[in-house]
């Protein structure tokens, strides 16, 4: 847990090795089935359509979704509605694809329940209809698959990496260990048998475990993502092959002129070091260093290298801000939306959170500020130069609200200096490029999935305008206003009594 002393043997970004991903298991096993509306023909009419390609927005425009797919897009005077279809006046709206949270963790929240009764329904109210989980148990993350897919349980798609491959002792369960290339070469071909999409590293990875993941996964045919490893640099990750970095682990510190000697600091501070206080300021110090030691040429050299080698980036803004460098402004512990965190979790995301402000002074504040600040410009700095990026929440973690987390994702990306459109398309045609799936999902076209958000305004004009939902389409299936409500008082007394 973040005592000052962990901070003080991180190396990347403080507080992340101490993200209690993975909460405690506590809910009743119950089963509560779901009340799907079944697919049907749908025609949303007269509105706005904002396809995110990049093309102008068509005002007057009208959908048609058959059998869970977009069949017809077109202006609404010119296209033919086929007699049985649902028409839906969506006229003074505007309709976006169905939003992908790229970094969650689906099994982390109290299985089996939690994310049945918590996160699942507040994604869907959302309009996440896409989710990457990035590290949790393939038995139950099948299981949801299956019933979503199966109609029984309303859900987003969902594509996992299972398993974290780590380093002894690993920071998270389920992992498995990898010390060698015998242990890669297992470890990858055992998730590849159990079907994952990806293979998830972690931080305590050594160097020759982590080349080894590298070759393993290429010789599999699987592609490898997650934390770069403290001990390696995020340009040798990415010239290794990793396929996203997320948190911006290890950027920062790609970009210092110092960073073999700061790597070499942090790898060597002893656990615990000193009193509170002096490890606090030796982070402080060491923190001073990474932003002082800054270099604008660095980091566009590390920019080229994350896009000729297509290395994508998570950041899971939300995740930074309201965790990993948290300071009382910050801190969401008195956030209206606690209502749907179940008391359990509520109780783990607490402890997690008084963990991360414990003992820190106005010094440490700042310094977070300053971080997290950082972060922001060098974001904006990458995706100018190319670097593909992602929206993504790391849900499931304490103060990230699922589903609520990405349109705060999205409202960073803007305050980091991209447009609306932009953001927007960091998590709708993007994700669907990562996952190879750009025939199927990510704009609005016909052929496509039926995913799709309905807003009540302009989006293009102000990105928090994504949280103004009137309808979710999920898989062909239509959630009025009156279903995401309905959706939300159920987490909320689902919360209220767990
Ligand atoms: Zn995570």
């Amino acid at each position: 847990m973040p005592s000052a002393a962990r901070y003080n043997h991180r190396v990347n970004l403080p507080g992340l090795r101490s993200l209690p991903c993975l909460l405690l298991t506590f809910f009743s096993l119950q089963l509560i089935s779901c009340s799907a509306p079944q697919p049907q023909s749908l025609a949303i009419t007269h509105v706005t359509v904002i396809d995110v390609t990049g093309a102008p927005a068509q005002p007057d425009s009208t959908v048609v979704i058959a059998d869970s797919r977009i069949t017809a897009v077109g202006p609404s005077s010119l296209l033919h509605i086929p007699g049985g279809t649902r028409v839906i006046n969506a006229s003074g709206k505007f309709l976006i694809p169905g939003l992908a949270d790229m970094h969650v963790h689906l099994t982390g929240a109290g299985e089996p329940m939690g994310s049945r009764e918590f996160i699942l329904p507040l994604l869907i109210a959302n309009g996440v209809t896409t989710v990457r989980d990035m590290g949790g148990s393939v038995t139950l993350l099948n299981q949801l698959r299956q019933e979503i897919a199966s109609g029984n349980r309303i859900g987003p798609q969902i594509f996992f990496t299972g398993p974290y491959l780590d380093g002894d002792p690993p920071y998270f369960q389920p992992s498995i260990i990898v010390r060698n290339a015998q242990d890669a070469i297992a470890g990858v071909q055992q998730l590849k048998s159990d079907g994952v999409d990806f293979i998830k590293v972690q931080s305590r990875l050594q160097p020759a475990a982590y080349f080894a993941i590298a070759d393993a996964s290429r010789h599999a045919g699987m592609r490898y993502v997650g934390h770069v490893p403290d001990a390696i640099s995020a340009r040798v990750a990415s010239q290794a092959g990793q396929s996203s970095i997320e948190h911006l682990t290890g950027v920062l510190l790609a970009c210092s002129t110092r960073e073999d000697e700061l790597r070499r600091r942090q790898l060597a501070a002893p656990s615990p070091y000193g009193s509170v206080n002096q490890s606090l300021e030796r982070l402080r110090i060491w923190q001073q260093d990474l932003l002082d030691s800054h270099s604008d040429e660095k980091a566009a050299q590390l920019f080229q290298t994350f896009v000729a080698n297509h290395t994508w980036q998570v950041p899971t803004f939300p995740l930074l801000i309201h965790l990993a460098f948290l300071t009382p402004e910050s801190d969401l512990a008195h956030d209206s939306r606690m209502k749907y965190v179940p008391a359990g979790v509520r109780k783990i995301w607490d402890t997690s959170r008084r963990e991360s402000l414990a003992n820190q002074g106005a010094a440490e504040f700042q310094m977070r500020r300053e971080l997290a600040k950082r972060l922001l410009s060098v974001f904006k700095q990458m995706h100018a130069a190319g670097v593909p990026v992602m929206a993504g929440t790391d849900t499931s973690a304490p103060n990230v609200f699922p589903g609520f987390a990405l349109h705060e994702d999205l409202y960073y990306f803007v305050q980091a200096g991209l447009t609306p459109l932009e953001a927007l398309q960091a998590a709708t045609v993007k994700p669907a490029e990562f996952l190879g799936r750009a025939a199927e999902q990510g704009t609005i076209a016909p052929g496509k999935r039926a995913d799709l958000v309905l807003l009540n305004a302009n989006p293009l004009d102000d990105i928090r305008n994504t949280q103004k939902i009137d309808a979710v389409i999920v898989n062909g299936k239509l959630l009025n206003r009156r279903d995401l409500d309905a959706l939300l008082a159920k987490v909320a007394a689902f919360a209220a009594s767990h």
